[in-house]
């Protein structure tokens, strides 16, 4: 029997209330949305127009089962079906968004386009 959707969310919220690790961030709208609106008028974050450089490929992304567990037992709603934690940023990031702080995974900064920055 499977548990329903509330419930398993409940308990994702109590666990992660007891995660001291999860960053404030996940935990608190108004630091999120600050932090956020840092990455849009500082790094120009926004909507990727490449599947190679965005936020799902940025070595920043944190999908970790930790970091999942305390965005989705969180208190905010990311919007998005992929979720993630920008490291470089500190904020709750959407997969497909990218900005001018991204990174490959291995290692390589390869640039933004410029028509992209
Ligand atoms: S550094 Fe930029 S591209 Fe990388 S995860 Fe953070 S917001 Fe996304």
């Amino acid at each position: 029997m499977s548990v329903p959707y509330e419930q398993l969310v409940g308990q994702m919220r109590e666990e992660a209330r007891g995660l001291e690790e999860c960053p404030l961030p996940t935990q608190d709208e108004g630091t999120n949305e600050r932090n956020r609106q840092l990455a849009v008028s500082e790094a120009n974050y926004r909507e990727s127009k490449s599947e190679d450089q965005r936020c799902g490929t940025c070595s920043n992304f944190d999908q970790s089962a930790e970091m999942l567990m305390c965005i989705q037992g969180g208190p905010i709603e990311s919007g998005d079906d992929e979720p993630g934690y920008c490291r470089a940023w500190n904020f709750i990031c959407a997969s497909m968004q990218v900005c001018n702080s991204w990174q490959a995974r291995d290692g390589d900064a390869l640039p933004i386009e410029a028509e992209e920055i």
